[in-house]
């Protein structure tokens, strides 16, 4: 009797685990989201495995005619997001038989295989098989079997960017921020996940890395942009392996003394497309530290900086080597 008893009582916890296993809504637990709670010290634990580059290349299992235009917008908004971040994604062309030459994206509509990578930050190297095909990420484009309101012309665009922005974070080795312990995420899909690391960096709720939208859990209507957060989360994990390297203004800014600096005797403005050289320092909140290393941006900015070195927002350039 004892026996049976506890047996009811694990059935839906089971019928939980296998709910809220998977990266997006799947059913199976062989999932990149099945992994422990990252190690408390790698940048505050919002990453878990980061990689030692800071360039990866990627490339297409399967080249379909009819999938041109969603991989063209996925390499479109992975450039342009993390453009703003110290990390670059190329290639986006055909894979070669050379499983290690790039990491494979597998585009596949299952219910049980959402889309994931094999695992997160550099432990991503081992790819996994499905169907013949070995790959690093899934992506789905067409959502007929896997979350169907994605299958909406409206909402079609959102989740495809959302989920190919959330999926190179796990690349990266981000982990979720809905499991942040100040997450204000309530959506019974997620409980599990709450509370599941401490950072000292503080609560996203527009991360990318983050399925809640006002409590809820979604993606159809998430954002098709990295945070603040998710830039400067970045920036520390791997603005050192960036070092010196370029920068454009894409949108009007100013090179600051320091990260609150508001006074106009304080900021040096630059005109939007206009680049410059720099070192990088530090990440600081949801800025960066920078050097100047170009004459004329140095002697335009003397007055209103200090030794040559200026905080800016960093979702506000495109970063270059
Ligand atoms: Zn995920």
């Amino acid at each position: 009797m004892k026996r049976r008893r506890s047996l009811v009582m694990l059935a839906p916890l089971a019928a939980i685990l296998l709910l809220y296993s998977s990266c997006g809504g799947g059913m199976t637990l062989q999932s990149a989201d099945t992994f422990p709670f990252p190690a408390a010290n790698e940048e505050q634990a919002v990453f878990r495995g980061i990689h030692r580059k800071r360039r990866f290349k990627v490339c297409w299992l399967q080249d379909h005619a009819e999938t041109v235009g969603q991989r063209n917008r996925v390499k479109e908004i992975i450039l342009q997001e993390y453009g703003k971040t110290p990390v670059e994604f190329y290639g986006f062309g055909n894979c070669t038989d050379d499983v290690n030459e790039a990491y494979r994206i597998y585009v596949y509509d299952d219910a049980e295989l959402s889309p994931r990578v094999a695992d997160v930050g550099h432990q991503i190297d081992k790819p996994k098989t499905t169907n013949g095909f070995t790959w690093h990420v899934v992506l789905n484009f067409s959502y007929k079997n896997w979350s169907k309101i994605c299958s909406k012309p409206k909402y079609q665009d959102n989740c495809t960017t959302f989920i190919a922005l959330h999926e190179f974070g796990h690349l990266l080795g981000r982990v979720h921020e809905h499991a942040h312990h100040d997450s204000t995420c309530r959506d019974y899909r997620l409980r599990e996940r709450i509370g599941g690391f401490r950072t000292n960096f503080p609560y996203d709720a527009s991360s990318v890395m983050n399925y809640c939208l006002n409590g809820e859990y979604t993606f159809a209507r998430k954002t098709r942009r990295l945070s603040a957060g998710d830039i400067s989360a970045t920036w520390k994990a791997y603005g050192a392996a960036f070092g010196n390297g370029y920068a454009r203004v894409t949108h009007g800014t100013a090179l600051k003394r320091s990260p609150e600096a508001n006074k106009p005797e304080h900021r040096c403005k630059l005109n939007e497309g206009s680049s410059f050289r720099f070192s990088y320092l530090g990440t600081y909140g949801n800025h960066i530290k920078i050097q100047l290393l170009d004459a004329p941006v140095r002697k335009a900015c003397a007055s209103k900086l200090r030794r040559n070195t200026a905080f800016i927002f960093p979702g506000h350039f495109a970063f270059w080597k």
